[in-house]
């Protein structure tokens, strides 16, 4: 069901989701700018616009940082279609995990570019690296660490000490760039 409400004078809409398992509301603003609600089945309708209200803030910066996105995307691809864009991506993903597997010297099978809603990058069991199309919209940064993230994942299947240490075997800052991403909702897993 859609629904609407204002926050902080603009008008939000967001897809209600009632669902049996959830035990509490969870928030989802996804890259496309689609903003989804779960609640547990029996919530009242004044406790969902309480706890949107109380979350404006976050729900407002996620759907300012994808509508900036999208607004980007244009501008770069002009004429593309989204074989392009998934063309242009796969590049510079590619360049981006020769670079930094010249240290971690890591092998894998296969790059893939996805159109995914919520993750930017994962990894397989079967050493396969999966990433976004839309990283090629990310600052620089974001996205060198998107891609050190995922090629460490090949040697750590895991986010322990072992792992973050590789990781910053060669992005020292990393932790900074982690905290802008989950500042900003991006997903990595
Ligand atoms: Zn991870």
């Amino acid at each position: 069901m859609t629904k609407h409400i204002t926050l902080h004078n603009r008008q939000v809409s967001y897809t209600l989701k009632r669902s049996q398992r959830a035990k509490r509301m969870r928030l989802t603003v996804y890259c496309t700018g689609d903003f989804v609600v779960t609640v547990p089945h029996t919530l009242q309708n004044d406790h969902i616009d309480r706890y949107l209200i109380q979350k404006s803030r976050w729900v407002l910066e996620k759907m300012d940082f994808f509508d900036e996105l999208r607004n980007k995307q244009p501008k770069v691809f002009s004429d593309m279609n989204s074989e392009d864009m998934q063309q242009k991506a796969l590049e510079l993903v590619t360049k981006k995990v020769q670079r930094f597997n010249r240290k971690l010297k890591l092998k894998f099978n296969a790059i893939n570019i996805k159109d995914q809603k919520t993750c930017w990058g994962s990894c397989s069991k079967r050493k396969n690296l999966n990433f976004n199309w839309r990283v090629v919209l990310l600052p620089d940064d974001l996205a060198n660490y998107i891609v050190v993230h995922e090629l460490c994942h090949l040697k750590e299947f895991n986010h322990s000490r072992r792992f973050w240490n590789l990781v910053a075997s060669v992005l020292p800052n990393h932790s900074e760039l982690t905290k802008d991403l989950k500042a900003k909702g991006l997903m990595v897993s």
